[in-house]
Formats: structure tokens, C-alpha cells, sequence
């Protein structure tokens, strides 16, 4: 089954347009899929027959210090001389072609496919070959917050991007190919739906995320506040151990936050990765760092950055699928005892 991570490897990028992204949407139910066919051609390292720990997988990891040559040069780089801690390179099968890029053509106003416009970034972690993000060093580890959260702000001063998220896929369950520790950050031209529905609630309701806040507080759901930050399980968690942190205060992007809070989701995401392993035997997860759309600058009272951690302790299957809703087995404030270390 093919993976739905990224990696860099040996292949150039082509930018004919037969092979160009596309966004194609479906009118029965109104899903956005992204159309990319050179993400076919990624190799696949983790999996059911991957040795991603053999000494020839890491000989010939791109991520992997010393072998910088086997990906694209890198956009940002941290620190810039000396040897780098965490490394941002453009992604080698981007889900979207570059702004700009002149030869997608006109797509008529009722297509339902059109050119994917925007970026896609990989966030190398590490120079070492660590595959999970508990063995990174933790100073190594908050350098990579900084390198996202200043890509964040180089990607919304760009008036043709309209939204950005970061996303990590931890281990082949979460949907990563390449063991080396790394994030994704991808921007595009349009603000997906689930923005767009968060972004409404909060026009109904703009106490809305303090609200969750205060009822994570005052159910006992609150794991962690550290640097501005809160860490707690949602009401709902999909999956067990599913966390979410927030700012204690309106902040709709992550690219205005304070250097202090950008420490603090550092040492939480690492305290949590660390908490999740030794209570799941290194379960897989994904996480995902949602804000408003960079136009909609403070126009949305109340709107706080978030990233949400979904560990993949179990599959969605027919029920989840069919529904769009999901079960779980884990209560969520035993879950919060459990990642507090009660
Ligand atoms: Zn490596």
C-alpha cells in the first residue's frame, strides 16, 4: 500500500505539466483531492519489509548528515555555518506545483480539477539518523521549532499563499516512508475545508477555544502548561492518548507567537513522544499544527493556533468511514492521568 509520506532521493524534479499537480473535487461530496502521479515513484523505506535501521539504509538516507547532495539544497538551515541541527529542503514529490509556475493553463470557472498551487517543504530533525523524535537531543529538537516557525512567516508574507500547515507522519502506521526524523510544512493558495469550518464556528463563537480550554481545565483533561502553552485531550479523543495544544491566549498563527512559546511546544512535544512510548511500546502518531488563514490576519476574534497529536493505536475501518465518526476505548481523562504521570 503506498505511503502517504515524503522523502528525497535521487530523482530530479520535473516540472512538465502532464506531471503537475491537481486539485480535483468531487460534487457528490464535496472532497478535495490532491492528484500528484510522481508521488507513486517515492521508494518506500518503513514498511512491512523495510530494515530502515541497517547500516545500508543509512548510508543512503538523504536526511542523514553527510549526504546532503541526496536531496534538494536546502531553503533554511539552522545554525547556517557550522554544522546544521535542522534543515528545511523542498519536498521531491510535492502534492502541489510552485506558484508561479506558468504552463498549468486556464481551467474553465466549473472544472472540477484545476492546477495545486503552493509549497512543500520537509523538515529534517535531526543530522543524526533517529527515527523517533525521543531520541532526539532536546536542544537539537527546539531548533527545529524555530526553523518551522520562521518558515511560517516566510510563507505568509507571500500574497499567492493563503493558508500553511506543519504535519508530522511518526512510523509506517502514520503514513511515513523514510525513518529519519522529519516534519512536512506545506502552503497552498486556497484555505481547506477544515479551516474554513473552524474559522465559522469561531464567527458563532468566538469564546469557542477558550471555552475548550476551560472545560479541559476543569474536567481534569489538562496534562501540561508550560511557556503560554496547554496540553490536554480533547473531549472526543479519536484514538487513545489523541492530545491537542493551544496557547492560553488568542494567537491565530503560529508565525506570531512568542519565541518563549515556541520553547515550550518543543519541550512538550517532546515530553509527550517520550510519555506516548513508554506507555504504548513507541506507538506511531501524527500531528498536525492548525491556524487561520493568513488573510484572515486578526479579522477572527479568538482564533488560537493549535497542533493536534493523533497516535495510530488502531485503523479506521467501515464504521469511521462510513459515519465520520469514530470509537475509542480509552476514557479521555484517564488519558490525561496517564500523560500527566499520575
Ligand atoms: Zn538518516
Amino acid at each position: 500500500m503506498p505511503s502517504n509520506d515524503d522523502h528525497q532521493q535521487s530523482k530530479p524534479r520535473t516540472s512538465d505539466s502532464a506531471s503537475a499537480p491537481q486539485l480535483c473535487r468531487d460534487p457528490l461530496s464535496q472532497t478535495s483531492v490532491f492528484l500528484a502521479p510522481r508521488r507513486g515513484e517515492r521508494p518506500i523505506e518503513l514498511g512491512e519489509s523495510a530494515d530502515a535501521s541497517s547500516s545500508s539504509a543509512h548510508a543512503r538516507c538523504p536526511f542523514c548528515s553527510g549526504n546532503e547532495q541526496l536531496a534538494p539544497p536546502d531553503v533554511l538551515r539552522f545554525p547556517r555555518v557550522d554544522a546544521w541541527q535542522a534543515r528545511i529542503v523542498p519536498n521531491r514529490y510535492p502534492v502541489v506545483g510552485d506558484p508561479g509556475y506558468s504552463t498549468h493553463g486556464n481551467p474553465q470557472p466549473d472544472s472540477l480539477t484545476r492546477p495545486a498551487v503552493g509549497m512543500h517543504e520537509v523538515l529534517i530533525e535531526s543530522p543524526h539518523h533517529d527515527t523517533r523524535v525521543e531520541q532526539v537531543h532536546p536542544a537539537t529538537w527546539a531548533v527545529s521549532w524555530q526553523a518551522a516557525w520562521q518558515r511560517m512567516q516566510a510563507f505568509a508574507d507571500r500574497p499567492e499563499l493563503r493558508w500553511a500547515m506543519l504535519f508530522k507522519n511518526a512510523g509506517a502506521r502514520a503514513g511515513a516512508s523514510l525513518a529519519h526524523v522529519h516534519s512536512q510544512l506545506v502552503a497552498l493558495d486556497f484555505v481547506p475545508p477544515v479551516i474554513r469550518e473552524k474559522t465559522a464556528l469561531l464567527e458563532h463563537t468566538p469564546t469557542l477555544h477558550q471555552q475548550v480550554l476551560d472545560q479541559a481545565r476543569s474536567e481534569g483533561r489538562l496534562w501540561a502548561e508550560e511557556g503560554g502553552l496547554a496540553a490536554f485531550v480533547p473531549a472526543a479523543p479519536r484514538q487513545p492518548f489523541e492530545s491537542c495544544l493551544m496557547p492560553l491566549s488568542p494567537e491565530a498563527h503560529f508565525h506570531h507567537t512568542s519565541p518563549e512559546t515556541v520553547a515550550a511546544i518543543a519541550t512538550l512535544t517532546h515530553r509527550y513522544t517520550t510519555r506516548l512510548a513508554s506507555l504504548t511500546e513507541s506507538a506511531d502518531y501524527n500531528w498536525w499544527l492548525h491556524q487561520a488563514a493568513f488573510d484572515t490576519r486578526s479579522g477572527v476574534p479568538g482564533w488560537r493556533w493549535h497542533l493536534e497529536i493523533m497516535p495510530r493505536l488502531t485503523q479506521l475501518a467501515g464504521f469511521e468511514l462510513g459515519t465520520g465518526c469514530h470509537i475509542t476505548t480509552m476514557p479521555p481523562l484517564h488519558a490525561a492521568t496517564l500523560l500527566r504521570g499520575d
